[in-house]
């Protein structure tokens, strides 16, 4: 199998590589990837894929299709193609979603033999307001077996590890303006509101867990040193790695600010200002899974990711259906993540060889999980004991 899927990776890796070249032609926006999903949704119709676009009142996603005429378990591989602002494609996404629509072009030259379908999900705008929070609300995957993305990154290749969830809260103090010199006891300070909001945050640090991240900064402070500030607003990203503690957490900053409102007398009105992430929760069965896939491919150097710093929407589908989200190399060197650099790193013979070696690991995977009913009974009981 093996072998066959080698092959069919040679026939397609030029239409492959023109996908990841022509977007890193023509970098575009989270939810303005018009001509990039244009150019996916093509591909994968060429190749057979019934594909839906827009998709869930996304513009710029999708879903594109193979079904197998024989039943079988749903392989699912999602697909970005968001830029960054200043640094185009600094985080590969060009290649990251040619990986993901190559993987499901590998494996649809499989399933009509042995039962189940090649999904490919078109996913907007990673890099802000993740389409995967939406479509996993929405029930997007409760009819697949497993979610499956790689991110290009530096050096070696990483096992799926964990990200961390997050939330976001705007504080919004409503306060009386007064003349703060001649008759200050006649106005409410929104400001010092927000500043004791920062100061209770602070308190709290001393007793959260150590993964607990808050970070905020003053949207606005204030119009005029002689005006009591009666209008201001700040905003905070709150993280932690699990979303079980990151819930509590949430609650004692909403707190922060709620206790900050009561000591000045102003009003506060509290909403998130981007969507929250959850945690990525690896479905470890199909990490292992994916690893042997590479091993048979003859990669067998797979890093172990550390401890978990940034937040990814591939979280919130963790949490609906077995997911990974493992990392291969497209440089031997280390170079930092969104730049200009690693962005023409995807420009290279090396990142291409690799971008094809991760897709063929990623089709065999799915062919273990469409042929192995047991494999696929241990992942779904591990996801199982998740919820
Ligand atoms: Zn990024
Ligand atoms: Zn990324």
């Amino acid at each position: 199998m093996k072998d066959r899927i080698l092959q069919t990776a040679k026939e397609i890796r030029a239409d492959v590589v023109a996908l990841s070249d022509a977007i890193y032609a023509n970098p575009e926006l989270g939810s303005q990837e018009f001509e990039s999903s244009k150019l996916h949704a093509a591909l994968l119709e060429k190749y057979g894929f019934k594909v839906e676009k827009p998709y869930l009142g996304f513009p710029t996603g999708y879903r594109a299709e193979y079904r197998s005429a024989k039943p079988g378990p749903h392989v699912c591989y999602m697909a970005e193609y968001d830029a960054l602002p200043g640094v185009g494609h600094g985080c590969g996404h060009n290649m990251l979603g040619a990986t993901s629509v190559a993987a499901g072009i590998l494996l649809s030259r499989l399933v009509d033999e042995t039962g189940g379908w090649a999904v490919v999900l078109g996913t907007p705008a990673e890099e802000t307001n993740g389409a995967k929070v939406e479509y996993a609300k929405r029930g997007v995957f409760r009819d697949l077996d497993a979610a499956i993305v790689c991110h290009p990154t530096s050096v070696e290749y990483y096992k799926s590890g964990a990200s961390l969830a997050m939330e976001t809260i705007e504080f919004e103090f409503f306060g009386k303006a007064a003349h703060a010199a001649s008759e200050p006891e006649m106005g409410i300070n929104a400001l010092d509101a927000v500043i004791q909001t920062f100061n209770n945050v602070n308190a709290l640090r001393q007793q959260t867990k150590t993964d607990a991240r808050i970070h905020g900064i003053i949207t606005q402070g204030g119009e005029a040193c002689n005006v009591i500030p009666e209008h201001c607003v700040c905003r905070f990203y709150v993280r932690a790695a699990k979303k079980s503690y990151l819930k509590h957490l949430h609650e004692q900053v909403m707190n922060c600010g709620k206790a900050a409102a009561m000591a000045t007398g102003c009003k506060l009105q509290m909403r998130p200002f981007e969507l929250g992430y959850d945690d990525l929760a690896t479905n470890e069965r199909l990490n292992q899974l994916f690893i042997d896939s590479l091993a048979e491919l003859g990669v067998t150097e797979i890093a172990d990711p550390g401890e978990a710093s940034g937040s990814v929407d591939a979280g919130n589908v963790s949490y609906v259906c077995p997911t990974i989200h493992p990392y291969f190399p497209i440089t031997k060197k280390n170079v930092a993540g969104h730049t200009r650099e690693f962005a023409a790193c995807t420009q290279t013979d090396y990142a291409k060889d690799r971008m094809m070696e991760a897709a063929c690991a990623m089709a065999l995977t799915g062919y273990h999980i469409v042929t192995e009913p047991q494999t696929l009974a241990e992942i779904r009981r591990e996801f199982q004991a998740l919820k």
